[in-house]
């Protein structure tokens, strides 16, 4: 699989990698997906909706103050750095669906966060919004206007934000190599990018241990962790610079 990538490296200038929540798996921050998807027995797909929120708000920021604290203490991985480096042999920009802010920890300078960030918080009704890296004591925190703050992510059935939206998709469009890292690809509009990327001819490379419901359409495919396969991939490039 790497052959295939390296003997098309001269093609590869623009390049953009779409990481979803496996891709810090490896820095100990749970996915969404299999037994790592539960949480004091919720499932975290069902507790990431605003429903969720507005029936229990102090339990989904019980969660959030977990996820937070877990997050605060994580650090980037071989994966997340990899990518970084790669930034001394091409143009490379990250669309991630992560939360976590270790893309820009590992030093990359190009991340556009499309679920927004853990350490953002913001009202449910007016305009205030902050960026808090300590622990949340009082939940659900509120407001000066009166009405619950809540994380300022982007839950299961919200809309992104659409200026950095309409700009993965600018990057998805202009690039020729697309690696697709820790994502079950099924949570959308993020699984649209490849096929941005397809009309432009790009080749697709998925990094993921397991099977997803894009494999088929993918040109190129590295069935092992991120934190093993990218270094490698990066070396790649080094080795031809
Ligand atoms: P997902 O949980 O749906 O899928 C995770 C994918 O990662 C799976 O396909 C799995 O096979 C793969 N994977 C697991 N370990 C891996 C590894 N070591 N290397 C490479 N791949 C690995 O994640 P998603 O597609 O990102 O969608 C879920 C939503 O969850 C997103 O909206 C995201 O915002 C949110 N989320 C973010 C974080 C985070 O910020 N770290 C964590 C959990 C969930």
């Amino acid at each position: 699989m790497f052959d295939l990538i390296e003997d098309n490296i001269h093609r590869f200038k623009k390049i953009v990698f779409v990481t979803g929540a496996g891709i810090s798996q490896e820095s100990g921050i749970p996915t969404f997906r299999g037994k790592d998807g539960l949480w004091r027995n919720h499932d975290a797909m069902r507790l990431a909706t605003i429903d969720a929120f507005y029936d229990n708000p102090k339990l989904v920021w019980e969660w959030y103050n977990e996820r937070r604290e877990n997050i605060f203490q994580a650090h980037p991985n071989a994966g997340h750095k990899a990518i970084a480096e790669l930034e001394k042999y091409a143009e490379v920009v990250v669309l991630t669906q992560n939360i976590d802010g270790l893309h820009q920890k590992s030093g990359s300078s190009r991340v556009l966060e499309l679920h927004g960030s853990i350490v953002k918080i913001k009202c449910s009704v007016c305009d205030y919004k902050e960026e808090i890296f300590r622990e949340i004591s009082k939940l659900p925190p509120l407001c000066k206007c009166g009405n619950v703050l809540r994380p300022d992510v982007v839950w299961f059935g919200e809309l992104l934000p659409q200026e950095v939206w309409k700009n993965a998709i600018n990057f998805a469009n202009n690039c020729d190599l697309m690696i697709i890292v820790g994502t079950s690809l099924v949570v959308s509009p993020v699984n649209t990018l490849p096929i941005y990327a397809k009309q432009n001819n790009a080749t697709l490379v998925e990094i993921n241990p397991e099977h997803t419901v894009m494999s088929e359409n993918m040109d190129i495919i590295i069935r092992n962790t991120s934190a093993e396969s990218i270094p490698k991939l990066v070396s790649l490039f080094k080795n031809k610079s």
